[in-house]
């Protein structure tokens, strides 16, 4: 039953590979949620985000909807129709 044992074998190598990339994909998932919790971190230390073109906080709402934005609603606004 040789043929058996290298078919059973080669399945099981199949699921390792699977495994390794699984983790893989996970481990990588995982960097990528520690990067978003930083920036959800810096952006909710009270004060620390304000717009860059007028000082004004930007809203709550705002930084949890675009944690990257650097100025508020009006000013993007602005920015967005100068482009
Ligand atoms: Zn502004």
């Amino acid at each position: 039953m040789a043929t058996q044992n290298k078919t059973r074998s080669m399945v099981n190598e199949f699921d390792v590979m699977h495994d390794e990339a699984e983790i893989a994909q996970l481990n990588s998932l995982f960097e990528h949620q520690k990067e978003v919790d930083k920036i959800a971190e810096e952006m909710n230390k009270p004060g620390a985000v304000v717009c860059r073109d007028c000082d004004e906080p930007i809203s709550k709402a705002r930084r949890k909807a675009v944690p990257w934005a650097q100025r508020c609603i009006d000013c993007q606004d602005v920015e967005d129709r100068r482009h």
